[in-house]
């Protein structure tokens, strides 16, 4: 890039960096803990074969302007009989097919791992480069039952694991994917104790109904009923009065469509805290609800008297929804209608709007040609704005008669509409 050490030192697309100080690199995380320094030594390979090395003085805040190939992802070595990517259909995009269980993913986007894959080497990286917070998917701390879940008769004992990683001060937030008859009732009574007995090193647990596709093993697993949900519920809000009177923290949360699926009402906004785990689905709604209340309290949503705005979701958010868009309506003044899309590629048992296909989108939206804008769920796209069924965002725009945008909590979406962006 220009105006960079990177560009200045002439290092062109396509040089291998090979190492710093003599340290090999093996990935974006060695080469940007490294190269944090204000001085070192980088090895490098030009795209012509020539092996350079430059001595770096950086000056504090002066980018390297290097971009670095996307990380090839670590692959899970689990068979899940709930994973969502074993049994996916043809013509998604591409990731879709890749069972990652990657800890710099976790640590960089929050992706759950389960650290049954790890190797020495990456044990040693964690704690040297203090990869912390990371996600870990738990399910159960029972060595047997979690062998089962996860389909990996090797996987290590996670309460061990757990236990030295908090001790080099490594924390964590942790998720149950609750399967009904393997990791409820006792079972998470006792995973929920012992990820608490480990210490406030686990930072925080949310427990998650598993969700299941037209193409899950539905032999072998199957959702939780509403009953089960309630009991889990009851179950999680133990835990919770106790961390609440132990640590000042609830420590231990539903997710949001546990509450649904359960019929019970979510807490409130301070019960989430920082919402640490909303991209889970844990607290999503309270956290939408107060983005939008401090943007009506800044003054910053447009006035959208007279116009009518539908709000593309799947049935889960769908059924909470409501709760989100009174407060909207009546802060700009327009009317904000629920387009509830069906997931036509996994099957209506699949209710997250992340997981809608274009074609869906398009067909609930044609539908409505009197909306004046439509908002689009900014999470059912990628980096590169391609849908689940590998669909430009640009291509879904221009088959639909009304402009669209997408969002993460209609804020975003609503101020650009204020500022014409
Ligand atoms: S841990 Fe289980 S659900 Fe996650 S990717 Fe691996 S097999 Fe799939």
């Amino acid at each position: 890039m220009p105006n960079s050490i990177g560009g200045e030192l002439g290092l062109l697309p396509g040089t291998e960096l090979l190492a710093i100080n003599g340290r090999a690199l093996e990935d974006f995380l060695d080469w940007e803990f490294h190269s944090a320094d204000e001085r070192f030594l980088l090895q490098a390979r030009l795209p012509g074969g020539a092996e350079m090395e430059y001595d770096i003085e950086r000056p504090e805040g002066f980018p390297m302007g290097v971009m670095l190939e996307p990380p090839r992802i670590r692959r899970c070595a689990n068979h899940c009989d709930f994973c969502f990517v074993d049994g996916n259909p043809v013509g998604l995009r591409a990731p879709l097919y890749i069972r990652d269980d990657d800890y710099r993913l976790s640590f960089r986007y929050g992706n759950f791992a389960t650290l049954t894959n790890l190797k020495p080497w990456d044990v040693e990286r964690i704690v040297e480069y203090r990869l912390s917070p990371l996600y870990v998917s738990v399910h159960a701390t029972d060595p047997t039952v979690r062998r089962w879940l996860l389909r990996n008769p090797e996987a290590p004992e996670i309460v061990p694991q757990l236990c030295w990683f908090t001790g080099q001060g490594i924390a964590f937030h942790a998720q149950v994917v609750l399967v009904p008859g393997v990791n409820d009732g006792a079972e998470l009574e006792r995973t929920l104790a012992d990820l608490y007995a480990i210490g406030p090193g686990i930072l925080s647990v949310s427990v998650v109904p598993v969700a299941l596709t037209e193409f899950s093993k539905r032999q072998l697993v199957r959702e939780p009923t509403q009953d089960e949900c309630g009991a889990a519920l009851r179950t999680v809000d133990r835990m919770a009065t106790r961390a609440l009177a132990e640590r000042g923290t609830p420590w231990c949360f539903g997710a949001d469509d546990l509450f649904l699926q359960a019929g019970e009402p979510l807490p409130a906004a301070e019960w989430y805290g920082d919402f640490e785990q909303r991209e889970n689905g844990v607290g999503s709604v309270r956290f939408l609800q107060t983005r939008i209340a401090a943007a009506r309290g800044g003054g910053r949503l447009p006035d959208l008297t007279g116009r009518t705005i539908g709000v593309v979701t799947g049935p889960a958010m769908g059924r909470l929804m409501p709760q989100v868009l009174d407060g909207l309506g009546s802060a700009t003044g327009g009317r904000f209608e629920i387009v509830i899309v069906e997931n036509t590629l996994f099957g209506p048992s699949v209710t997250t709007a992340g997981l809608l296909p274009a074609a869906a989108i398009e067909a609930a939206v044609r539908a409505r040609p009197d909306l004046d804008l439509v908002l689009l769920p900014a999470e059912a796209v990628n980096d590169d704005l391609r849908f689940i069924d590998d669909v430009g965002a640009h291509d879904l725009a221009g088959k639909l008669s009304s402009p669209v945008r997408f969002s993460h909590d209609f804020v975003d979406a609503l101020v650009g509409e204020r500022e014409g962006a």
